[in-house]
């Protein structure tokens, strides 16, 4: 009896054990499955090693780099810059406020100032104030109580932002800095403007080749000048230069010319949260360096981010709003008695109607070889690069 009574005892004692470890195995699967979730690994952004985990537009399959897909013509190219050598670099299009066809394409001689080009490429202005390597312009800035287009510039010769307002009667720009503005870069290297449509406030944004940014208010002095104060400072990480920002959309792109582009936001107080566009490498679009960005308005918030990736001769189109998707990639080739673009530093783009050769706007790149001449500045028509795409891209007037 008392044999029998032990054997029961064991058989339970053996049974209990086993759910026991069974149900404790069972709590710790569970366990394990409800934290999973944060241990999914999203990596910290970091600065030097390119194609990131954890981001919106990260592609993990292998896609192949940069095979340009499509090819248009420049139909205007500028005179050539005065110097030789690598001097021509980044452009900006003025708007004409009353006539759209006496718009001017303002760009930059890093070696020597600025240029200004009708739509037909001739130089009617040299603005001969230094070293400026990249320029931006803003419209709707008041001065003395009239709006006016601000057109701003990094001056490597004395670290200095250069100020304008350009000037629709004289078709010139006439400077408007309250005082030399001395910037705490290294040297003013890439540049861009950013209006908030948040405060109605205007940005100086510049950038140098330790991937450090500045960006400062600019704003009328009482006296018909325009001065401008540090608010915020970013590191990207290595050597930056292209950069656009998104008025409506309160972003601020940047290239860090060896790894990304990256998307911040542009308010001062936005701080230093970004995400990755797109990547140079095996994994991204981009052929280093990544240099210029502009911003294609097609409406309703909607629209296009162009890079030049400089490596491959090509442009890289990608949607304005969102995750910034890839569209697609092209080329411009040699025709209408102008030779093909290679090299490409500062890029800009309108949406707006100019005249009867750029109906649907205006696509400038600077060329990084002009044959025989100097560097110039090659004027593409945006209807022939959006009608270059399938399904075709926006053209908004
Ligand atoms: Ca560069
Ligand atoms: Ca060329
Ligand atoms: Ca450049
Ligand atoms: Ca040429």
């Amino acid at each position: 009896m008392r044999n029998w009574l032990f054997v029961i005892l064991l058989v339970v004692f053996l049974l209990g054990g086993f759910l026991l470890v069974r149900f404790g195995l069972v709590m710790a699967d569970s366990a394990v499955s409800h934290v999973e979730p944060t241990v999914v690994v999203w990596l910290p952004i970091t600065q030097s090693d390119g194609p990131l985990s954890g981001t919106p537009t990260a592609t993990p399959t292998a896609v192949v780099t940069a095979v340009p897909i499509g090819t248009v013509v420049a139909a205007v190219e500028t005179d050539p810059v005065q110097n030789s050598g690598d001097s021509a670099d980044d452009p900006a299009i003025w708007i004409h406020p009353t006539d759209p066809a006496l718009s001017v394409v303002i760009g930059t001689n890093k070696d020597a100032g600025l240029g200004l080009y009708d739509l037909d490429g001739t130089e009617i202005q040299f603005v001969s104030d230094g070293e400026i390597n990249n320029v931006d312009l803003r419209d709707g800035f008041m001065l003395e109580g009239q709006p006016i287009t601000l057109v701003a510039g990094g001056n490597r010769s004395d670290n200095s932002i250069a100020i304008y307002k350009a000037n629709p009667e004289t078709r010139r720009l006439e400077n408007i800095a309250a005082r030399k503005i001395t910037v705490g870069l290294s040297e003013p290297y890439g540049a861009c403007m950013y209006a908030s449509s948040i405060t109605g406030k205007y940005y100086f944004i510049a950038n140098d080749k330790r991937g450090d940014v500045e960006q400062w208010e600019v704003f009328e002095d009482g006296q018909g000048k325009v001065d401008a104060t540090l608010v915020r400072n970013l590191s990207v990480g290595s050597i930056t230069e292209g950069c656009v920002a998104d008025d409506e959309l309160g972003d601020l792109y940047i290239g860090e010319e060896n790894v990304a582009i990256w998307k911040y936001g542009a308010e001062p107080d936005s701080g230093d949260g970004r995400v990755v566009v797109d990547t140079t490498g095996s994994e991204g679009h981009l052929t280093a360096d990544v240099e210029g960005l502009a911003i294609y308005d097609a409406g309703n918030g909607q629209g296009y981010l162009i890079a030049s990736s400089q490596g491959n001769d090509s442009y890289v189109i990608y949607r304005r709003e969102n995750s910034n998707d890839y569209i697609t990639t092209f080329q411009i080739e040699a025709a209408n008695g102008i030779d093909a673009v290679s090299g490409t530093d500062g890029i800009d783009v309108t949406n707006l109607a100019l005249n009867a050769q750029f109906p649907g706007g205006l696509f400038v790149v600077q060329d990084g070889d002009n044959g025989n001449e100097n560097q110039n500045f090659k004027l593409v028509s945006w209807e022939l690069i959006a009608n270059s795409v399938s399904p075709p891209l926006s053209i908004n007037n």
